[in-house]
């Protein structure tokens, strides 16, 4: 258990370099972050890996195979964070991947290890997500490449090098370890959940126009009113989910004009926010959803439109290295239950050009992007076994 507690001792030190003092907040490319280059580039290190910053401020620790072709394991996740965030999120899986390099003391494989912290996957700081694993993938267009270039000079780093970040050689895939952020392995009592698929995103704004009018003066049965058509359809939106098997959707926003306790609403504009790891599930129930959005408006004399605001297809994981960590998983005597991501992750990013596999942990209450969230250490110390059996299986299939 002891490299277990020194995973979770350094995701707690690492907490401390904050923009905000008795927060976790650190956004892309802040100074925060250079304390935590300096901290993670130290481990890195003293596990043997060459260390280097590309010019997105991702850190790169590289552990060479047996020869200097080797193809390489790329094993990462993401070291900015949500603002007031927990230790944990992305944080764990560079650390987590630093130790399973420690723990090889220098024993080599017939590939190479490359443990990567990404610098930006929230996308707190410019709205855009991912910029660190884009970068990887040789995905910084020119308009991002202007927006970032800034701040990357700031942080002493050269934005004409961008381009450099990208991964070339041949690679065997990515690996990704990350806390679930919700509550079903905690749920199944499960340390563990293999990845099967990221799943895709519709967001929409939903809006119901009626009219507004005196509230005292105005008989029921005359009301066109905005809010209440809205109810009934976010109930609508509620049924269809929990019909759905691995569906979520949600009405996470509303805003009700004119907004006044003594008036009918006008209007009404909603969020919607639909995942599912089949596309064709998905896009489906968005057409459904806004055709019941469509008869409750004629219902009720209202006009309802919508906007796509998103429209993100799901990532599927690469079968056969999913296989590979699910028989890892089983090796170190755990269940090897396989469930979706509902959140999006590098892993998504990194499967446009590259066999990927992702492992859940145990997320403790469910909790996530908040103070409270933790680890348990058997979990990590589940996981950290899983990954040496991964490790020696693909020398065994790549040799
Ligand atoms: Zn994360």
């Amino acid at each position: 258990m002891r490299p277990a507690f020194q995973i979770i001792e350094r995701c707690r030190k690492l907490a401390a370099h904050t923009e905000e003092p008795g927060f976790i907040t650190r956004t892309f490319l802040s100074d925060a972050m250079r304390g935590v280059h300096a901290d993670v580039g130290t481990w890195m290190q003293h596990a043997g890996m060459t260390v280097s910053i590309d010019a997105v401020g991702n850190i790169r620790g590289y552990y060479a195979g047996v020869t200097p072709d080797a193809p390489r394991l790329i094993i990462g996740s993401h070291l900015d964070t949500v603002p007031r965030a927990g230790a944990f999120d992305g944080i764990l899986g560079v650390v987590l991947g630093v130790e399973l390099v420690e723990l090889l003391i220098g024993r080599r494989f017939r590939f190479a290890i490359e443990v990567v912290g990404f610098s930006e996957e929230e996308g707190v700081r410019f709205g855009v997500p991912f910029i660190g694993s884009r970068a990887l993938m040789g995905d910084i267009d020119d308009a991002l490449g202007a927006l970032v270039a800034e701040p990357i000079r700031a942080y002493g780093l050269d934005p004409s090098k961008i381009a450099d970040a990208r991964v070339i050689g041949p690679t065997i895939g990515y690996l990704e370890f990350h806390i679930e952020q919700g509550p079903v392995l905690e749920s199944l009592k499960l340390s563990l959940g293999v990845v099967t698929a990221i799943a895709g995103q519709s967001r929409l704004d939903v809006r119901f126009e009626g009219h507004a009018n005196h509230a005292g003066t105005t008989p029921m049965h005359l009301r066109r009113d905005a809010l209440a058509g809205a109810s009934e359809w976010i109930s609508a939106v509620e049924r269809e989910a929990l019909a759905g098997r691995d569906l979520v959707a949600t009405v996470g926003r509303i805003e009700a004009r004119p907004g006044a306790g003594n008036v009918i609403a006008e209007s009404a504009v909603m969020s919607l926010d639909v995942r599912h790891t089949e596309d064709a599930v998905r896009t489906g129930v968005v057409v459904r959803l806004l055709e019941s959005a469509k008869q409750i408006a004629t219902r009720r004399g209202l006009r309802v439109t919508s906007e796509l605001r998103l429209d993100q297809p799901a990532a599927p994981l690469d079968a056969a290295l999913t296989e590979v960590l699910a028989e890892a998983v089983r090796a170190g005597g755990h269940s090897d239950y396989r469930m979706p991501s509902g959140a999006g992750h590098d892993a998504m990013i990194m499967a446009r050009q590259m066999p990927a596999a992702m492992l859940f942990l145990r997320s403790p209450g469910g909790i996530s992007h908040h103070p409270d969230e933790s680890v348990l250490a058997q979990d990590v110390a589940a996981a950290l076994e899983t990954g040496r059996h991964f490790l020696e299986q693909l020398e065994r299939t790549h040799g």
